[in-house]
């Protein structure tokens, strides 16, 4: 299901077409970038703040000299399971990993402190992972896109 390359979504000739387009595709916009010879306009999924682990992306490439050829171009896909996921432990483990992210810990600091912790409570390393990311992102956004 994962798409890790840009492709072209569509080519259009106006903006009102490219905000049909976006909200069609449930994107918002975050990012302007005035490149040399056009401006790039980027989109992440509109949900984002409930799906942090989204990554769901839009460029719409405008050419300085010839702005009626809007290139779209769409990255991955709308991945809304992570959320699940993540509810899906004990939120007695979310919390207290939403605190050590908070505190800074390191995902093997995390792990001791949660074998301690939650001693009955099994964590695989990944799912362990998902929620750090989860939690990481959601206190800090705007790192994971610079
Ligand atoms: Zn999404």
């Amino acid at each position: 299901m994962s798409n890790n390359e840009w492709q072209v979504l569509n080519v259009v000739k106006t903006l009102d077409e490219v905000t049909a387009l976006v909200q069609q595709h449930q994107v918002s916009k975050f990012r302007t970038s005035n490149l040399k010879t056009s401006t790039k306009y980027s989109y992440r999924c509109s949900q984002y703040r409930k799906y942090p682990l989204c990554r769901y992306d839009i460029h719409v490439n405008i050419l300085d000299n010839n702005p009626d050829d809007i290139k779209i171009l769409s990255k991955n896909v709308h991945s809304h399971q992570q959320h699940n996921t993540t509810t899906r432990l004990p939120s007695s483990v979310r919390e207290s990993v939403a605190k050590y992210v908070k505190c800074d810990l390191t995902q093997t600091q995390m792990k001791s402190a949660l074998s301690i912790d939650h001693s009955n409570i099994p964590l695989p390393s990944s799912q362990l992972s998902n929620i750090i990311r989860y939690n990481r992102r959601k206190n800090n956004p705007e790192i994971f896109y610079k």
